[in-house]
């Protein structure tokens, strides 16, 4: 069943604060089998807000609003929601003895102003907060069939009032929603697309979506169906399509990096490694790697030189010195990354270098090169040199 986030409030679309409510109340209602279709932010604009409930309540079957329940005159949204289902405001006692109770707790008086946020649209029903002074509202409308629930802007009020109140008041939804993530690493987005042809189609279910972060590409499987059991059918099929399409390309699945599937293959076989890092990666590696005590006691030592070298020299030069430190047992494989080097052509930054993995008999590099930004160059040559360990492990491992 659809559902939609209406979060209000100009400090939200001026840029001043970012819209957390919209994203957290969606993971939130997907787990609980909804399909949150949209999410709007709006300021606080009394036609603009009217507009929206009336849309939204034709399109959805839950509407969720955050925000603009304060006491101010800049909170508008009670009168807005009211104005829009033309029903008066009225002010609802248990509310307001709880906001005057909650002042009286902190041993204050309630300034008058604070009368309006017991005020509900008649026919609706305020939502008990028991954290703060702002209830919720429950407006069910029945023609259109949509229940529209308000809930504070402050998101630990909300976080609250949802799990406390209003998961109760949620019609149930007929379906289960899962999704599985699947992480791919080496090749384009575009690629991955061409590759598994019409699967990441709309309209599909499970639909499969595509997103790429650090040069990581995700593929997320979200399917719904009348059960978990359901979904685990549909979702292991394609699951499976998609590793055998993809191959070596996949390193793992969840919430996961390269450096973590990397991790855990070097805990499992007891694999250590040697990391010497130049400023294409300046320890990023090392940091990943030590993240914690079981994967540092696989590193076998760590440095970083900040030396410039250009890279061909550079190679020759790792691969010497990770002969020693394999001839010494210090490691069984030895990742390097070169210095980088920064070209300016035209304003444009092209930042350049070479990492490579050396073992025994092996020897394995790779160029990494792109323009702009130098956390996100570091973050990909540092995936990049692991992804060679990786793909050298599971080649070895066949
Ligand atoms: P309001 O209920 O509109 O008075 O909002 C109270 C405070 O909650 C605002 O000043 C924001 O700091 C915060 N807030 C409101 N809406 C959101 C939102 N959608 N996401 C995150 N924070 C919010
Ligand atoms: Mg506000």
């Amino acid at each position: 069943m659809k559902a939609e986030i209406i979060a209000i409030g100009s400090e939200l679309t001026c840029g001043a604060r970012l819209d957390t409510n919209s994203q957290w109340l969606s993971l939130e209602m997907e787990a609980r089998g909804w399909t949150v279709h949209r999410h709007t932010t709006i300021g606080d604009d009394k036609q603009g807000l009217i507009q929206c409930y009336r849309d939204a309540a034709k399109r959805s079957r839950v509407v969720l609003v955050t925000g603009g329940l304060g006491p101010t005159l800049d909170d508008i949204t009670r009168e807005t929601l009211a104005a829009a289902f033309d029903r008066p405001l009225i002010q609802d006692d248990d509310a307001l003895a709880h906001i005057v109770s909650l002042f009286a707790s902190r041993g204050r008086e309630m300034p008058e102003r604070n009368v309006v946020q017991a005020l509900r649209p008649d026919g609706a029903d305020s939502i008990h907060n028991a954290h703060g002074t702002a209830p919720g509202i429950h407006l069910a409308l029945s023609d259109p069939d949509c229940a529209i629930i308000v809930m504070p802007g402050v998101p630990s009020e909300m976080k609250r009032m949802f799990h406390e109140r209003v998961c109760d008041l949620l019609p149930q939804s007929p379906q289960v929603v899962t999704r599985a993530l699947i992480r791919t690493f080496g090749i384009g987005e575009s690629d991955v697309e061409r590759r598994l042809g019409d699967l990441t189609a709309r309209d599909r279910n499970p639909e499969v979506g595509i997103t790429a972060s650090n040069a990581v590409i995700t593929l997320s499987i979200t399917a719904r169906a009348e059960s978990e059991e359901a979904c685990r059918t549909l979702t292991d099929d394609v699951s499976t399509t998609i590793k055998e399409t993809l191959g070596s390309v996949v390193f793992g699945e969840g919430e996961l990096d390269v450096h973590h599937a990397v991790g855990e293959l070097l805990v499992e076989h007891n694999i250590r490694v040697a990391l010497l890092e130049g400023t294409v990666t300046g320890g990023l590696i090392s940091q990943w790697m030590t993240a914690t005590d079981e994967l540092a006691a696989q590193v076998g030592t760590s440095r970083i030189s900040s030396e410039p070298q250009a890279p061909e020299a550079w190679l020759d030069h790792a691969q010497s010195e990770a002969e020693q430190l394999l001839k010494d047992g210090i490691a069984d494989f030895v990742i390097a990354t070169s210095a980088r080097t920064l070209v300016e052509t035209d304003g444009v930054r092209r930042l350049d270098g070479l990492v490579a993995v050396i073992g025994t008999g092996v020897k394995r590099s790779k160029d990494v090169s792109m323009t702009g930004n130098l956390a996100i160059f570091r973050e990909r040559a540092g995936r990049a040199a692991l992804n060679e360990l990786r793909l050298q492990l599971s080649a070895a491992a066949d």
